[in-house]
């Protein structure tokens, strides 16, 4: 999937223009995603902060900022992923989502998964993780954990990066574990992708 590609365009410019919750109303912009369409990595974060609403980008505070820095700690750049949330509208005063605001936005987020197609897929906080796998066990339970999901994807919970932020350094050091982890997956999946191309072309099915 291109940046051109109109599905994705159309399924931006849809976007832009919803109405389909009461947060179109008190936003600023829509906070549609960001990143290279055709990354392996994808991380999908809760909601717009106050930043994100004014920027229209997601990920532009002070939890970006550490976001960019556990990236670089396993070697990857914020411009090789692909960054969304799971409503695309700021719930006003940063509550959180509610259910009937989850429902109307969650087929943005499926599109996008479903065109990128990313190979690895790191949910960051319970609102993405009980979205997607979905699950009722909370995330400090769920983290640093691997699943098989959707289309072939693994799927690793972590924490959300205001929670380390906030919380004890012992957060942080789980969150730098845990993209650990989503690098090895990464490294194991270019690996299989090599043997699978080989084992094609001994077969002759090439
Ligand atoms: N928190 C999120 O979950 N997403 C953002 O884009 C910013 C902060």
């Amino acid at each position: 999937m291109t940046s051109t590609s109109p599905s994705f365009i159309e399924l931006r410019d849809t976007a832009m223009a919803c109405t389909a919750c009461r947060l179109a109303e008190s936003r600023t912009n829509v906070v549609f995603g960001v990143g290279d369409h055709e990354a392996k990595l994808m991380l999908v974060g809760e909601a717009p902060g106050k930043n994100e609403d004014l920027q229209g980008e997601p990920f532009v505070g002070a939890a970006g900022r550490l976001l960019d820095e556990l990236l670089a700690e396993i070697g990857v750049a914020r411009r090789e992923v692909y960054i969304a949330n799971v409503l695309k509208c700021r719930p006003p005063g940063n509550r959180d989502p509610r259910e009937d605001e989850i429902d109307s936005c969650k087929g943005y987020l499926r599109e996008q998964i479903r065109m990128i197609r990313p190979e690895v897929v790191v949910t960051l906080g319970n609102f993405a993780t009980k979205l997607l796998l979905p699950t009722d066990t909370g995330i400090t339970r769920m983290r640093g954990r691997r699943f098989d999901w959707w289309l072939g994807a693994t799927l690793i919970p972590t924490f959300h990066p205001a929670a380390a932020l906030r919380g004890r350094p012992q957060v942080r050091e789980q969150m730098v574990e845990d993209f650990a982890l989503v690098a090895q997956v990464l490294e194991e999946r270019s690996t299989a992708g090599e043997v699978g191309e080989e084992v094609q072309t001994t077969l002759g099915l090439a």
